[in-house]
């Protein structure tokens, strides 16, 4: 089970959730996470970590929250590391959606205020103070 942050801009009012946790998509193993990308070259490198460099997962995926510091917007990642070729780690470098720049992952215990944040539809610092939890599976 994971928790959802949901939260939503007083100006153009487009709510945004934020997924933290793992879940129950049942993503153990390599073979899972490679039927749950979408992404046809994240899909591509990890079927050829499996294949020929015997890519195993490192840990139970789960979702992470990063923000860009270039464009100063929040967003919820998939993390996952696979271990390789005995010692070496493949660890995705998460991208923004908006400007493509590599996103920087939060401390998990660390409490977001996300009025210091901007829409990603307004570009403006205008999210609303108060926010919701939720649960997703
Ligand atoms: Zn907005
Ligand atoms: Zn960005």
């Amino acid at each position: 089970m994971g928790t959802a942050i949901e939260y939503s801009c007083i100006k153009c009012n487009k709510s945004y959730q934020l997924k933290t946790g793992h879940g129950m998509f049942g993503i153990f193993e390599i073979d899972d996470l490679i039927l749950y990308t979408s992404n046809k070259k994240e899909k591509a490198l990890l079927t050829r970590l499996q294949t020929r460099y015997n890519g195993k997962l490192k840990d139970v995926p789960g979702y992470n929250i990063y923000e860009c510091s270039k464009c100063n917007t929040l967003h919820s990642r998939l993390e996952y590391q696979i271990s390789y070729n005995r010692n070496d780690t493949y660890i995705k470098n998460q991208v923004c959606s908006k400007c493509n720049s590599i996103l920087i992952k939060l401390p998990e215990d660390k409490s977001i205020d996300f009025t210091q944040y901007n829409c990603k539809k307004c570009n403006d610092k205008t999210i609303d103070e108060l926010f919701s939890f939720t649960m997703w599976d």
